[in-house]
């Protein structure tokens, strides 16, 4: 029996247990999928949760409902990648051989990489969105808040869907309007990039768009601390920005496995040859969605473009044959 080993059972997992159960041959392959969390989060819908358009009960699904019969799903965090012995070991103990390994484990915030980030105010008037919880304390405080000045900081790129701190500062506008206390507060939207957006006619569009509403535009902020005791977030060049209410999107990192395996970069991003998707210097290891260090977004519809080439090169290497470079960073969130 040959395996074929997926790390990660989110998005881009997920997907492409769906695409090669159906076609591989059950006599010869098992395919294996491993998580740490039976639960499947719903990330983008993290958004909507401060503004109560969702609640936590939308976002939670349980992950075995989205895998195929066939395909063996293993709880455990997963410790180390062993390239060289064509294995992973899992903390359960399990050691799981491959002959294809398709790493999919995603990244997630590190507030702790801002100095300062989590002293003090961290989920007091510091929050963030791209978590559960981070997402469900900040509609508690929204709930109940009379206004000030809420300051949203990109900390650095690359960041999961770039386009959801645009997203969260209009919904911000709309929500104060409903709760009648827009002209209390003041919005700021600082980023370290150089306007509203990564791409140039995009951010044009969206900074006018931003002026429209009355939400202030701080570009190339690059954070280097937060002084939570006098609620500022100062830059590197010791430009500094007062908040009454600070919405943080914190350094995204690849899981410390991949650290661990040695196989990331110094975010813990997998060099991925950026159009076969396959891992630079493993023949028989593959990358897609947010773990890849792709300059194309991270973000789940990117995953589902990314696993249509992923899918034809996987079933090309099974085949001996040479993988095509297909994947050309098509986008969109
Ligand atoms: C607020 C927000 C809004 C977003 N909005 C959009 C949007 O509108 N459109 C869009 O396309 N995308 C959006 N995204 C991005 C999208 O959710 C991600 O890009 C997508 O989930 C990436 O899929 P993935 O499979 O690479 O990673 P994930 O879905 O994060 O899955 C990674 C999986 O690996 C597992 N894992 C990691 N390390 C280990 C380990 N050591 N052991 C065991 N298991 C491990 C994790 O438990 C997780 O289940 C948004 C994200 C956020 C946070």
């Amino acid at each position: 029996m040959k395996n074929m080993v997926i790390l990660g059972a989110g998005t881009a997992g997920t997907i492409m247990a769906n695409k090669l159960a159906p076609v591989l041959d059950k006599n010869e392959w098992q395919i294996t999928i491993v998580d740490q969390h039976e639960i499947h989060y719903y990330q983008p819908g993290f958004l909507f949760i401060p503004f109560e358009i969702y609640t936590k009960d939308d976002v939670i699904k349980p992950r075995r409902d989205y895998l195929p019969p066939g395909v063996n799903l293993v709880m455990s965090p997963i410790e180390v990648i062993e390239p060289d012995k064509n294995r992973v070991k899992l903390s359960n103990g399990k050691i799981l051989p491959y002959d294809f390994l398709i790493i999919a484990t995603g990244s997630r915030i590190h507030p702790e990489e801002t100095e300062g980030m989590l002293d003090g105010g961290w989920q007091k008037n510091i929050f963030d969105f791209y978590t559960l919880e981070g997402a469900v304390a900040l509609a508690n405080f929204l709930k109940y808040w009379e206004g000030g000045r809420m300051v949203l900081n990109i900390v650095e790129m690359p960041i999961k869907c770039p386009v959801a701190p645009l997203e969260f500062v209009f919904l911000a506008d709309w929500w104060f309007t409903e709760q009648g206390i827009r002209d209390k507060v003041e919005i700021v939207f600082a980023t370290p990039l150089p306007g509203a957006f990564t791409k140039p006619k995009a951010s044009k569009f969206l900074g006018n768009f931003l002026e429209k509403k009355g939400i202030h535009l701080v570009p190339e902020f690059n954070i280097e601390r937060v002084d939570s005791s006098k609620n500022k977030i100062i830059s590197y060049d010791e430009k500094e920005i007062d908040y009454d209410l600070l919405v943080t999107i914190p350094t995204n990192m690849g899981d410390e496995v991949i650290a661990r395996s040695g196989l990331g970069d110094e975010l813990n991003f997998v060099p991925t040859d950026h159009h076969t998707l396959r891992a630079k210097d493993h023949e028989n290891i593959f990358v897609i969605g947010d773990a890849t260090n792709l300059p194309s977004s991270k973000a789940g519809s990117v995953a589902h473009f990314q696993s249509e080439v992923l899918f034809e090169n996987i079933m090309r290497a099974i085949d001996g044959r040479p993988l095509l470079p297909k994947f050309d960073g098509h986008a969109n969130c």
